[in-house]
């Protein structure tokens, strides 16, 4: 592993972390050049299919816009970095371990949908709003209703209307 500062290959690994799931290796290192440290990740490569547009068009699977639609349903929402990396990773997971060639984008919202829904309910009313372009208030009011606590309703969801709108 070669120093992002000074190129030196002469590194050291000050401290090895395996994730709690498993999955993933995070070591420490140090550049014995010029002693700046930094961080690496190992972790295994999936096999995941391609994407499958409503247009038909196939696209290679790709991380960035994966994590891209969780971080805009999340903007502004307190969830920490670490938490959408989990939730992007179990969502690559679970495309891998279908064994499948392609899916459809919507099943990958699907997915998306699914992981929201535990992690931030502001945010997964945003995201299902949008994906599932409501065909009438009446199962857009369905679905607030479905996350939302008891009492109180109707406020959730004007605030998660404004905020989208404000930009
Ligand atoms: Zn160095």
């Amino acid at each position: 592993m070669r120093c992002p500062a000074c190129g030196s290959e002469d590194t050291q690994v000050t401290e090895t972390r395996v994730s709690e799931d498993g999955v993933e290796i995070r070591r420490r290192r140090r550049c014995l050049a010029c002693s700046r440290r930094f961080k690496t990740v190992e972790r295994i490569e999936l096999s995941l299919p391609y994407v499958v547009k409503k247009n038909g068009a196939r696209l290679e699977f790709d991380e960035k816009r994966l994590r891209a639609s969780f971080l805009l349903a999340l903007r502004k929402r307190p969830v920490p970095a670490e938490i959408v990396d989990a939730a992007v990773r179990r969502v690559e997971e679970q495309l891998a371990a279908s064994g499948e060639r392609e899916v459809s984008t919507q099943r990958i919202g699907e997915l998306v949908m699914l992981e929201l829904k535990r992690l931030d309910k502001v945010a997964y009313i945003r995201f299902a709003s949008v994906y599932r372009s409501f065909q009438d208030v009446a199962e857009f009011q369905e679905l607030v209703a479905e996350v939302s606590p008891r009492q109180g309703s109707k406020s959730s969801l004007k605030i998660s209307r404004k905020s989208d709108k404000k930009r």
